[in-house]
């Protein structure tokens, strides 16, 4: 894909003058597997937001926690998150799922703060109708620009972790299922009749992994 500033500029304006919400790319679009170019400006700063609130909409109507731009087919370092689910007690304390308030992250890199690996179900927007475990630092450092280009660094840990780890991989043309445990595929609807438990043990042992 061609990822000049022109190119990302054009994407971004075709987005924006959609009169519906677009639709998120599924796995197999090429956005979703190059690295995606840093933001340096290409688009003006009032399409930035109007982009980030497009995002945002896109999200909440999915519904999802987390959306970044190639999942639109813009090659970008651009995602937004947002978690504020209310799920059963007994699962956001096993998953360590404490609300996200909505932040927009430009540029953004990971790095694992201790060795804990949390391993979950987790699925994606891209790859709809399914479900996998994916074992992830329990606990990350952010470093990115936030969209008004300030320099940011903060420290997630449980669900939030996981969410950034995720929407960062995007950027970097990663999906989840590149770091899934494949035997723990699932579809929603045989992981709704067997699997969905606040922790993964019956799975791990009935599907072998
Ligand atoms: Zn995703």
């Amino acid at each position: 894909m061609d990822t000049s500033p022109e190119q990302i500029a054009a994407l971004v304006r075709q987005l924006l003058d959609f009169d519906s919400l677009p639709p998120i790319v599924q796995a197999g679009h090429p956005a979703l597997r190059q690295p995606a170019v840093a933001f340096d400006g290409q688009i003006p700063d009032t399409e930035l937001q109007a982009l980030v609130t497009l995002m945002r909409q896109v999200m909440h109507a999915a519904p999802g926690v987390g959306l970044a731009a190639p999942q639109l087919g813009i090659p970008l370092q651009l995602a937004v998150l947002e978690d504020q689910h209310e799920l059963p007690e007994n699962l956001t304390q096993v998953r360590q799922r404490e609300p996200l308030e909505f932040f927009a992250i430009l540029n953004p890199s990971y790095t694992s703060i201790g060795s804990d690996v949390a391993s979950f179900y987790e699925g994606c927007l891209s790859v709809t109708g399914w479900q996998a475990v994916v074992h992830r630092a329990a606990a990350v450092q952010l470093t990115y620009l936030d969209v008004s280009g300030v320099a940011q660094q903060r420290g997630f840990t449980g669900w939030q972790a996981r969410i950034v780890q995720h929407e960062t991989d995007h950027l970097s043309g990663t999906i989840y299922l590149d770091k899934a445990v494949t035997r723990s595929l699932s579809s929603n609807a045989e992981y709704e009749r067997h699997w969905a438990q606040p922790t993964i043990d019956k799975a791990q042992r009935e599907l072998g992994f």
